[in-house]
């Protein structure tokens, strides 16, 4: 069991132990001396001093000694169990049990298997310094047991009765010997018995009154036991452990010989703490010392502490330890929680020093800042070795985060925090804490009668006079919520019988929610279906099934080239604030970045409608906007690059809707793109809830739809569509930039002054977190810039 007390310079190392006599040398200077009754310090020192004779003194009466100096060893039946399981643990003992009745104050009995007692050592088994485990002082420095100077018992029998019983191999039966005042009371009785010993302790302190009231609470001893006892089970796992009631046949805690660590703390602390439980370990050479045990990971949080500390071998106590470890745990848990830990350190013995009161076990050791400082650097690499994935994805993103999404998120993440390993260790020093879904003020202070939908779509439609209103429309009869699998077949089967699923979409007016109109003279309404809250990948069961190659292959390709680190990144970022409809803030971690709004927008437009394909709902416009004045409208911007030798626009106007229209069917079946028979442009795709794309574009999109798309190869054609409404979905500062200036110059208090800066942070990145697989790209080609990093900063400051 390795070295558990050591002798430097005649000073005592044991920690805690036998109790008293731990703070003065072993063998060395006299046995504690009794107190001396303070004559001089009398109440009476009025008349004392008017008299002038001095106090006699008188030597104390032995027994009374005894039962003083034992009362400083023993102070509650917890203390004296502790005293008899490290017996039992030093007799070699593989089962011990311990019996109790009204917490140990009327019966502690103390069962093992262990060497036993020699018949002949019986009568003085419970004298003072009578031991069988030191026999030289220079012994001491390499004894590997609990006891060495041989009180604990004596002590127990100056304050109870005391029986012990016990057979040893060789013995051909067991003897029982009955014990007061450390005295044998009767010649011994040779008794039938197992192997081991046996202490039976009766009433305790039946003979220290003040001791006896102070300890009026069996319950509370008796949680005290458990819990002394249920740590040394931990400690020792390959012993079995038992506590029980007396009378009670179910034990309150029961450890096996063949049981883990780990299985030990399961019994004892439960499964939520277990399956939490991370192994640490570590050791540095100079420092001399180790380090091993388990500690609950990021998941698990309660409110108290619970530290089970052992330093060489002894159950003690280090609030320094305790402070460290709970300051790493702080960037970690959520306020006021803490952790469960157990280490075990073994630390040169020279350098351990018991300090202060023997019951309190409270320990202090040479280096005590480094082997802090080193077990803390231990436990936080560990803490976020293992916890980064779990921490991030199971405790923290489930909240509103559908499934289908962060499935996806999760897989990728988790990969991230593996290949990261331990190697790059984020310190308590260059973690901030920041919390991705906290709200930040204006959050709370929507434009009045505004919500959620109406401020993008509001402005959207102020500006854009003459183009056409758009609502959104509940969603198409198969993609209502299906939750199990004969639903989802009969709806296939209904798609496939009315000729495709654009016939089946029969709304029924339940399905229809009650009309948002966010301000009498808006232009666009949104109408929202509420069996579908987010617009996901597709694994969700109520969606259309899409086998299509050319899709998959797509889809393929965007995991392929996800990077894990920025999703990451996005997934918790903090936004800070746009700084132009093209470029916003947002802090991770220590980071602070640059993002490009239009790229990443563009991005995850593409990807919604790669991952969602023929599974949108619609945006339907609440007038049928005309193809060919879309394409007219196109045509004369000078953006379209149209020249006298392309031909009369007109005619290339009425191309294009002719062309536009052979495409329809595809077009709304896989898109929710809408033309009607005479060539007007009905629905759009519904993206991400509440967001209505920039209608400003929509002349160019229609003019690029016909001539930019490649019509001709399934997959390429897929790609290149969804790229053209990617791109017209995207937020881009030539159709935003007039309305910020209008708010900038004018309009201040207009409520839809700030619209587009909420839809970018409230809609757009908010679907950041959890829909966009950010591509490697981006972070070369510079449209995710980090800014500045807090440790820089710091060094800045320290400048200053
Ligand atoms: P210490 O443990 O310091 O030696 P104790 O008063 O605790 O002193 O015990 C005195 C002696 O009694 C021990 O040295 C040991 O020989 C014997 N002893 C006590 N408990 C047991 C036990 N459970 N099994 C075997 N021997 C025991
Ligand atoms: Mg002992």
């Amino acid at each position: 069991m390795g070295t558990r007390v050591g002798q430097s310079g005649g000073r005592q190392l044991e920690l805690g132990g036998d109790g008293e006599a731990g703070q003065r040398p072993f063998g060395l200077g006299p046995p504690p001396r009794p107190p001396r009754p303070s004559v001089a310090a009398s109440p009476h020192r009025a008349a004392a001093a008017m008299a002038l004779t001095a106090g006699v003194i008188r030597r104390l009466d032995e027994a009374v000694v005894n039962r003083i100096a034992a009362g400083e060893v023993i102070q509650r039946p917890a203390n004296a169990i502790k005293e008899m399981v490290e017996n039992c643990l030093d007799a070699k003992s593989t089962s011990i049990q311990v019996v109790v009745k009204e917490g140990g104050l009327k019966l502690i009995q103390v069962q093992d298997n262990g060497c036993g007692i020699r018949k002949e050592d019986l009568d003085i088994v419970c004298e003072r310094f009578t031991t069988s485990k030191l026999q030289k002082f220079e012994d001491l420095a390499s004894i590997s047991t609990y006891g060495f100077r041989g009180e604990a018992l004596a002590s127990i029998s100056h304050v109870a009765h005391v029986t012990v019983t016990t057979k040893t191999a060789d013995a051909k039966c067991a003897y029982r010997a009955t014990y007061s005042d450390g005295k044998i009371k009767a010649p011994l009785k040779p008794c039938a018995g197992n192997q081991g010993t046996q202490i039976m302790v009766e009433d305790l302190f039946y003979n220290v009154n003040t001791r006896r009231k102070a300890l009026k609470n069996p319950s509370e001893e008796y949680a005290k036991i458990l819990e002394v006892v249920s740590r040394y089970a931990i400690h020792n796992s390959g012993i079995s452990f038992s506590v029980k009631k007396q009378g009670d046949t179910v034990s309150d805690v029961r450890t096996l010989s063949n049981a883990s660590t780990v299985d030990n703390i399961r019994s004892i602390f439960g499964n939520a703490v277990s399956r939490e439980l991370i192994e640490v370990g570590c050791e540095d050479a100079s420092l001399a010392f180790k380090m091993k045990g388990y500690i609950t990971n990021a998941n698990y949080s309660v409110k108290k502490c619970i530290f089970l500390l052992f330093i060489n071998h002894r159950l003690v106590e280090s609030a320094a330890l305790r402070k460290a470890i709970e300051t790493v745990y702080a960037a970690y848990l959520p306020k006021s929680t803490h952790p469960f830990l157990y280490l075990s350190l073994e630390i040169a013995p020279q350098n351990v020093d018991v300090n202060v009161h023997p019951t309190k076990h409270e320990v202090h050791f040479l280096h005590e800042d480094s082997i802090l400082e080193r077990v803390q650097q231990h436990v936080e690499s560990k803490l976020l070795g293992s916890n980064s994935s779990r921490m991030y994805f199971t405790q923290t993103l489930l909240p509103g985060a559908d499934c289908s999404s962060s499935e996806v998120v999760k897989s990728a993440a988790n990969s991230a925090a593996i290949a990261k390993g331990t190697s790059d260790k984020v310190y308590a020093h260059q973690m901030v804490r920041t919390d991705s879904r906290e709200q930040k003020l204006d959050a709370f202070l929507q434009p009045v009668n505004n919500p959620l939908s109406a401020g993008p779509t509001e402005v959207t439609a102020q500006d854009s006079a003459g183009l056409p209103e758009a609502t959104v429309r509940p969603q198409d009869a198969e993609m209502e919520d299906v939750s199990d699998a004969a639903e989802i077949a009969d709806a296939q089967r209904a798609a496939v019988t009315a000729g495709g699923p654009s016939e089946s979409r029969d709304l029924t007016p339940e399905t229809v929610l009650p009309r948002k109109r966010p301000r009498e003279d808006t232009d666009i309404e949104m109408e929202k279906d509420n069996n579908r809250k987010e617009m996901t990948a597709a694994c969700t069961p109520r969606r259309r099934i899409i086998n299509l190659t050319s899709v998959l292959t797509l889809q393929e390709d965007i995991s392929n080239e996800a990077h894990a680190g920025l999703q990451e990144m996005l997934h918790d970022h903090s936004f800070v604030g746009c700084v132009s409809p093209q470029w916003a803030l947002a802090q991770y971690q220590t980071k602070l970045y640059l993002l490009n709004t239009t790229k990443l927008s563009q991005e995850l437009f593409y990807q919604i409608l790669i991952y969602d394909f023929a599974n949108f709902g619609v945006l339907r416009l609440s007038e049928p906007a005309p193809l060919f004045e879309l394409a007219m409208l196109a045509l004369e911007d000078p953006e379209s690059g149209w020249t006298e030798e392309d031909g009369p626009k007109e005619g290339l106007a009425e191309y294009i809707v002719e062309f536009l229209k052979k495409k329809t069917e595809m077009l709304k079946d896989y898109f929710s793109l809408e033309i009607d028979e005479e060539g007007n442009l009905m629905g759009l795709p519904l993206l991400i809830d509440n967001y209505v794309p920039p209608l400003e574009g929509l002349p160019m999109f229609i003019l690029r739809l016909a001539t930019e798309v490649n019509w001709d190869e399934e997959k390429e054609c897929f790609e290149s569509l969804s790229k053209e409404l990617a791109m017209f979905y995207s937020i881009r500062k030539q159709y935003i930039i007039d309305e910020a200036n209008l708010t900038n110059s004018q309009n201040e208090d207009c409520d839809s002054g700030s619209t587009w800066k909420w839809t970018v942070e409230h809609i757009v990145y908010k679907a950041f977190r959890t829909h966009l697989l950010p591509p490697k790209h981006l972070t070369e080609d510079g449209n995710i810039l980090q800014l500045a990093n807090l440790p820089d900063l710091y060094k800045v400051f320290e400048r200053c």
